[in-house]
């Protein structure tokens, strides 16, 4: 996500534009996403005809509820400033996102990055143990994993943290009947486990449908897809409805499993000077977190809308070495407040036992709101660059 949309932007700049993949060809998996609003505003200040409006439908407020139904949290409306969040199904985040790849870009997939070059005197390169590929300025938009960062941020490493997730679409034709208050989707937290359900918009991905993601406290599951399905609707059994429903419904080639891991600690920069340009990071292979407040891929547009700005007008030299300093000036800080945010949404997730599950239940009607305020606060901070 956070390679194309930052290709895209550069490429409508002027920039002559290299995208390279690992895969065989660039894919979204089966999965949606939702964007708050500073992801909104970055998509549409990265390319403001690709018709983002269309694809993402209005994230409803479902509220917090405990495994039985109980209310922990009732609906209260949007508040903040700014695009309402959305959700986005991401086979159609991803053909907007290649659409506005135009014919400009030059995509190589099958190229796996292994290694980076850098040095005071050479123009940055990365190469797939074969070829050596040059340029100006590298993108490394190569996600968690990212080789490019374990060269030149070895001090920051990709750690556990400590859940495993689930996330699936339920196609439109499968989805249970809902009543009125549970097609609003929502989320329940249980022990150490976590339930989120969301209803994509009608056209979605051709099909709409109900997105979900699961969490639960503990390592990932070595066992197949089905199997792992069938350990999702016994840990979810007993919970309200339609949360069993819907994992009644899921095929076991909808689920997309994942352990859930972060950077610890963050890298020291986010850019990397080398000869007239050097080396950004962005997206998770710079800040990758868990996914509680939902924000790993809107800062990865936030991280493009900035790059893009600061690069647009610029030559390799003086003023493009400055332009990468100032972007890792100008991102550190921003992710790490969201990082530190999405931690303290962690330790709500992960309370288990009796007692401390009595405490996060009696604590989250005052705690939640304030984290969400922290975060639409988050959210509302952030305007794109000029
Ligand atoms: C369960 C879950 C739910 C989430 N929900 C949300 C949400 O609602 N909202 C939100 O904003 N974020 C959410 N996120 C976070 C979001 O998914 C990530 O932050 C986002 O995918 C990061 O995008 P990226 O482009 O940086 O990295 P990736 O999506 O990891 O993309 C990296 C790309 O680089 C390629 N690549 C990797 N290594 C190489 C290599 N060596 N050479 C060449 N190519 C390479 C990969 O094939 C891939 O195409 C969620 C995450 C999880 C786990």
């Amino acid at each position: 996500m956070a390679g194309l949309a930052t290709a895209g932007a550069l490429s409508r700049a002027g920039w002559q534009v290299t995208l390279l993949e690992r895969g065989e060809r660039v894919a979204a998996p089966p999965t949606a996403l939702v964007l708050w609003s500073n992801g909104r505003r970055a998509l549409e200040s990265l390319d403001p005809d690709g018709g983002w409006s269309a694809i993402a439908s209005p994230l409803p407020d479902g509220g917090v509820r405990r495994p039985d139904g109980q209310w922990l949290v009732g609906p209260r409306g949007r508040t903040g400033a700014g695009p309402a969040p959305a959700v986005v199904h991401l086979e159609d985040l991803y053909d907007a996102l290649v659409a506005g790849l135009g014919d400009r870009v030059e995509i190589r997939t099958g190229f796996a990055v292994t290694t980076v070059r850098v040095g005071r005197r050479q123009r940055p390169s990365v190469s797939d143990g074969r070829t050596f590929l040059e340029a100006d300025l590298v993108v490394a938009a190569d996600g968690i994993d990212s080789p490019i960062r374990r060269v030149l941020a070895p001090e920051s490493v990709a750690v556990g943290s400590g859940f495993a997730a689930w996330q699936a679409v339920v196609p439109g034709y499968r989805v249970p009947r809902l009543t009125g208050e549970q097609a609003a989707g929502g989320e329940t937290l249980g022990a150490g486990y976590r339930f989120v359900s969301i209803p994509l918009g009608e056209r979605a991905a051709g099909k709409g449908g109900v997105y979900w993601v699961a969490t639960a406290a503990g390592a990932p599951r070595p066992e197949s897809p089905a199997t792992q399905l069938a350990l999702l609707q016994r840990w979810f059994a007993s919970w309200h409805a339609p949360v069993g429903d819907l994992l009644a419904a899921t095929h076991p080639e909808d689920l997309v499993p994942q352990e859930v891991r972060e950077l610890r600690p963050l890298p020291r920069a986010y850019g990397f000077g080398s000869g007239p340009g050097g080396v950004v990071l962005l997206g998770d292979a710079a800040h990758a977190m868990p996914h509680h407040l939902g924000q790993g891929a809107c800062l990865a547009f936030e991280d493009a809308a900035t790059l893009r700005s600061l690069v647009a007008d610029v030559r390799p030299g003086p003023d493009l070495i400055a332009a990468i300093e100032t972007f890792s000036r100008t991102r550190r800080p921003r992710t790490t407040s969201v990082v530190r945010q999405t931690r303290r949404m962690s330790a709500v997730v992960q309370a288990r036992g009796r007692l401390a599950l009595r405490a996060r239940d009696a604590a989250l009607n005052h705690m939640r709101p304030r984290i969400l305020g922290n975060h639409t606060q988050l959210q509302a901070d952030w305007t794109p660059p000029d």
